[in-house]
């Protein structure tokens, strides 16, 4: 069998759940969207379900996978609906539509609800990509609010610039927040992982954490506090010894500079590898740091291999413990979140 291998630590999922949670205080949602960030949304929010406020999806889709799995506790749609048709589907499965524009607001107001709907309702608060401006925000609050069709409103933002801590735009947007909040009772919810670790003045009564909940930094690089939910490992399965100045993969885009003993491994792209990832790229063979050379295959790679016992069936780590998936991205151009979402392909093991 293929030797590629996608392993799920559950507990380091609930461990950072906790950490979490204890460092935002109040409530926290688990954001479990695009399947977990690739670690799989049944799995993860079963793991987590005796210990988590709610959980968080991007749509109705996903919030449906997880209700038809035994996830009974609140499940907020981050998207809200595409089309006013689905509210009556959000009804039936008690879930919590965010509405962030005037169409979703007036397709709230027409319907019949059974019983009053919870609503989360988002202001852009200086992100610019959906809510209402602060100036409106008060206006859509009161529609809501006064409408027996709703019952509670929690308030929420999301910000663009939590992982700058440099860059002062989260002071701007809490402040826009607040002040757009002004008068308006009711539940606040605006730190996504990023926040919860920097921006305190965010803490409300909902945390939204993804990225640190799957164990990785929002920061880059890695951070004691949590531990990474998800390792894609495999092993050497073929090895050759090549003099000075040959080229390999294609494109020879690496040339030896030295005798180097090159390793083969089953993983490449097609499996959610970045090919972007350039030689130098950081991989762990028998848990200590080597590189990848060459370019990233269709499904495979090239390693330098370092010693004797980095041979043939050879423990390779391509993230995990030894290896933060935040340094892979950072070779190749990217972020965490893109890799660990594009996992497939793997066999997938869960502890
Ligand atoms: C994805 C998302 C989050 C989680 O963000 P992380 O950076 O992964 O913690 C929080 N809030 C909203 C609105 C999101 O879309």
């Amino acid at each position: 069998m293929r030797p590629l291998t996608c392993t799920i630590r559950l507990q380091h999922l609930r461990h950072n759940y906790q950490t979490l949670k204890q460092l935002h205080g109040s409530k926290l949602l688990a954001v479990v969207k695009a399947n977990a960030y690739g670690h799989g949304a049944v799995e993860c929010s079963r793991a987590l379900h005796d210990i988590a406020d709610g959980f968080a999806v991007a749509c109705l889709e996903e919030a449906l996978e997880l209700r038809r799995n035994g996830i009974t506790k609140p499940i907020v749609l981050l998207e809200g609906v595409f089309d006013a048709s689905e509210y009556e589907t959000v009804e039936q499965y008690d879930l919590w539509p965010v509405v962030h524009h005037q169409a979703q607001l007036e397709h709230v107001l027409a319907r019949n609800w059974q019983k009053p709907a919870t609503i989360w309702l988002k202001m852009d608060s200086g992100m610019h990509r959906a809510g209402f401006f602060p100036h409106n925000y008060a206006a859509a609050y009161t529609a809501l609010a006064q409408s027996p069709k709703v019952g509670k409103i929690v308030k929420m933002s999301h910000f663009a610039c939590a992982d700058e801590p440099e860059s002062g735009m989260t002071e701007m947007q809490l402040e826009a927040f607040d002040l757009g909040c002004s008068g308006l009772s009711g539940e606040t919810s605006l730190a996504n992982s990023a926040a919860i670790l920097n921006h305190p003045n965010a803490h409300r009564d909902w945390g939204r954490a993804g990225l640190a909940l799957y164990g990785i930094s929002p920061f880059g690089g890695t951070d004691d506090r949590f531990k990474p939910v998800m390792t894609l490992s495999t092993r050497v399965f073929a090895e050759r010894v090549l003099q000075p100045h040959e080229p390999v993969g294609y494109g020879a885009a690496f040339y030896t500079n030295r005798s180097t003993r090159v390793g083969l491994i089953a993983c490449g792209y097609a499996d959610g590898y970045p090919r972007r990832a350039e030689t130098g790229t950081p991989i762990a063979v028998n848990g200590s740091i080597s590189r990848v050379i060459g370019r990233i295959s269709m499904d495979m790679m090239t390693v330098e291999l370092r010693d004797n016992l980095q041979g043939i069936g050879a423990e390779v780590e391509l993230f995990g413990d030894t290896v933060s998936v935040n340094d892979v991205a950072a070779s190749a151009g990217t972020i965490a979140y893109e890799i660990l979402c594009n996992i497939k392909r793997a066999e997938r093991a869960y502890i």
